[in-house]
């Protein structure tokens, strides 16, 4: 039986493992990849590299000593994740994951904490274009790029009011800003009021994309704007859907609380409403989509694990 099983290795995973062996717990890591979504980068044409931190940069240390001690990682797919002393456990906690590996067999691991650092997803697109550009000139998560597009053009696509937000705060820098609603999107109508209010964001609203096209990189997109075809050029191009957190494994018999976007509660702590079960990173309801705020929430929840296996009642 493990002190910790931490599942995920993008920022969140990896940095709980480093403070995990700094504190000598006997833990384990299961994930499916080393690095998670750091492993997505988006190149953009006519900007300097020293002006953007890659987020495989920020996670180099953490993810090449993990790398190192192999023993402490299992490259597998968590299916499912019961406690074995049911909600009600206060001290004592024990829990079950079952995985599952790439060649099929299932494995279980028993451990008395459990830290969820799955992180989040977009939902699939299926645009023609898509995966030709995807890292090249097109790409996700804005926010990590929008200082990039000083006086530039940028084409954002969305399907919830963080991409109003987002269009936004790139329209107080951006020269021209696209903002391309989704037609299966909600949107909060101040915030829609405000961006119609804004010169320089051209809005099109229940927007379908056609195709994404360029040479190198990509350069332009064809949509469907209430059923007219438009073709906009810009210097970046993003997509800036509602992820989703990937928890599909947690049994509902845990009694986790989820927010209304399905991600996990957590405490200031990063404790869930279950004892012994914590989370960090995109997956979580204080997660940020940033690596920096990931790998603060896996340290922070990797210290508040240590107190608690030695003194349930209190974290500190
Ligand atoms: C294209 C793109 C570019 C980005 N660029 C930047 C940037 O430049 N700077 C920045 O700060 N942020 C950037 N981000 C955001 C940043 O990468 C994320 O916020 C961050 O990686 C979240 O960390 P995390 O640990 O919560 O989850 P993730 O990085 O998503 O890691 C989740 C981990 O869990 C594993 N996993 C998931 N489900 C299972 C399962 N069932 N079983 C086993 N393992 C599982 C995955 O394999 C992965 O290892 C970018 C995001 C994208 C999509």
């Amino acid at each position: 039986m493990y002190d910790l099983v931490i599942l995920g290795a993008g920022p969140a995973g990896l940095s709980a493992a480093i403070y995990a062996m700094r504190k000598r717990l006997d833990f384990l890591v299961i994930s499916e990849d080393l690095g998670g979504k750091t492993n997505h980068v988006v190149n953009l044409p006519e900007v300097e590299d020293y002006t953007i931190i890659k987020a495989r940069e920020q996670v180099s240390v953490y993810r090449s000593r993990l790398h190192y001690r192999s023993e402490l990682y299992r490259k597998e797919r968590v299916t499912k994740v019961i406690s074995l002393t049911g909600p009600e456990a206060e001290k004592a906690t024990l829990f079950e994951v079952c995985t599952q590996k790439t060649d099929g067999t299932i494995q279980t691991y028993q451990s008395r904490t459990v830290f969820i650092a799955t992180g989040a997803n977009f939902p699939p697109i299926d645009v023609p274009g898509f995966r030709r550009f995807w890292g090249r000139g097109l790409g996700g998560n804005i926010q990590s790029y929008n200082h990039a597009f000083w006086e530039k053009e940028v084409f954002l696509f969305s399907d919830a009011t963080r991409g109003l937000w987002n269009a936004l705060d790139l329209a107080s820098f951006a020269s021209k800003v696209y903002l391309a609603l989704s037609e299966e999107g909600t949107y909060d109508l101040e915030s829609l009021e405000q961006v119609r209010r804004t010169t320089n964001i051209y809005l099109c609203e229940d927007v379908r994309l056609v195709e994404f096209n360029g040479d190198d990189f990509c350069q332009s997109v064809e949509i469907s704007c209430r059923g007219v075809s438009q073709v906009l050029k810009a210097d970046g191009f993003f997509l800036d859907l509602e992820p989703q957190a990937n928890l599909e494994f947690l049994s509902p018999n845990l009694g986790a609380d989820f927010d209304d976007a399905g991600r996990i509660v957590v405490d200031k702590y990063m404790q869930t409403r279950v004892p012994g079960l914590f989370a960090g990173g995109d997956g979580c309801d204080a997660g940020r989509y940033q690596v920096l705020t990931a790998l603060g929430q896996g340290a922070g929840a990797a210290m508040s694990i240590y107190q608690w296996l030695r003194h349930p009642a209190i974290i500190v």
